[in-house]
């Protein structure tokens, strides 16, 4: 079996080897320069190699790497501390993984009612398109067919109803619900939103029905939209809420926020985690919040995003046979597209420019949250040089 490849074959991957990064650019092994609107899909939240993030982990290398969860970790009191400070939530649970804190969001939500006398409670209300991780429990929530083939029985317990649709949303609402999950706005989904209106109605009808509001920020939270949280857009706070992805920078790390009320279940024994907060993880952590909470951050994310914004609305004036649609919040942006988006993102990276394909046939853009007004516009440039390439192509 000589041509058997060592890796699993779940990916295809692009034919090009980084080796370095720094900023918004990657270089590959020969030297090329390439433009990250990719950002590890939404993950290196300040970019590549960014000084205050590699200055914390090479500290915490010299000191101490891994401990367990049994032992106190100052790392991991600060920044939950931190994060309970800046939002809804009162109490957070660390993770390795995106699909990790769904997990514990999932499970925080089914023992709260458990532990309240109501262990019927324990189904969640999804919505198509979604995307929540890979583990058994998170396809059946995504609901995904493509991802749920083949890997037996569908976990129980997930209902899911049509995008954005309020009606069947309620209509699936039975004594056996105990949560409605949703992303705020859908990342793999195809940078679909939801509005604010749906937002405070999902709100108030969990209010109404005495359920939980999770929300999967995974890929719109740590200020990718342009406010720390995608849900502040809409004003509303949810009851529980994963978190992964731009929270680390690159180290992989995740989180499960929740109120104090809604948490009540986890008591001692119930959940853990092996590497879960680790003191590198930590360190990283806690670095990333140096940064990101800082005054002048998400209005630099707010004015680059309307750069894009308006640079993007132009290109689709202006090759209106390629884009259909410009659409996202922040610095999650989607070019959903007329033709194929296989073959933009495949252009894109001709001119030496990263995106990500996602459902609903777009591409997304996800560049760190770091980039420059001059960078956002050498992309758009790119972008135009990839549509301009693709219109001369035969149809
Ligand atoms: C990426 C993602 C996940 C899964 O995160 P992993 O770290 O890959 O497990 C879950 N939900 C959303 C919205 C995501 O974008």
């Amino acid at each position: 079996m000589a041509d058997v490849k060592p890796l699993y074959d779940t990916y295809n991957r692009v034919p090009l080897v980084f080796e370095r990064g720094h900023g918004v650019w990657l270089e590959t092994d020969t030297g090329e320069r390439y433009l990250d609107f990719a950002a590890g899909i939404a993950v290196n939240s300040l970019g590549h190699t960014h000084p205050h993030l590699v200055e914390a982990l090479k500290a915490q290398a010299d000191k101490l790497w891994h401990l367990s969860n049994v032992h106190e970790i100052p790392g991991q009191t600060r920044m939950a501390e931190r994060l309970t400070r800046v939002t809804f939530a009162d109490k957070v649970f660390f993770t390795n993984s995106g699909a990790e804190a769904l997990e514990c969001a999932i499970k925080t939500a089914r023992r709260h009612f458990y532990v309240n006398g109501q262990p019927e409670r324990y189904r969640i209300i999804t919505m198509e398109g979604a995307f929540h991780g890979r583990t058994l429990a998170t396809i059946a929530a995504g609901g995904q067919a493509k991802y749920l083939e083949g890997f037996g029985p569908k976990v129980e317990g997930f209902d899911q109803v049509p995008f954005d649709d309020l009606d069947a949303v309620k209509a699936a609402v039975t004594e056996h619900t105990a949560a409605i999950l949703v992303e705020p706005v859908q990342g793999e989904g195809g940078v679909r939103p939801l509005s604010s209106e749906t937002l405070r109605a999902l709100r108030e009808l969990c209010d109404e029905q005495g359920i939980l509001l999770v929300l999967d920020e995974v890929q719109s939270g740590v200020g990718r939209t342009g406010k720390l949280f995608a849900h502040e857009w809409a004003g509303i706070e949810p009851d529980i809420m994963a978190i992964a992805k731009g929270i680390g920078g690159g180290f992989p790390f995740g989180a499960c926020l929740a109120t104090a009320e809604a948490a009540d279940g986890m008591t001692f024994g119930t959940h853990g985690t092996t590497y879960g907060g680790n003191p590198l993880a930590m360190a990283v952590g806690n670095a990333v919040l140096d940064v990101i909470l800082d005054e002048g951050f998400l209005p630099h994310v707010n004015d680059i995003a309307l750069l894009l914004r308006q640079g993007l609305a132009s290109l689709k004036d202006r090759y209106p046979d390629l884009i259909k649609d410009v659409r996202g919040t922040g610095l999650l942006l989607g070019i959903q597209c007329a033709k194929s988006n296989a073959d933009l993102v495949m252009a894109m990276r001709n001119e030496n420019l990263l995106g990500v394909p996602a459902g609903d046939n777009v591409v997304r853009l996800l560049p760190p949250l770091i980039v420059t007004a001059e960078e956002a516009r050498e992309a758009l440039s790119r972008i135009e040089a990839a549509l301009d390439m693709l219109s001369h192509k035969s149809p």
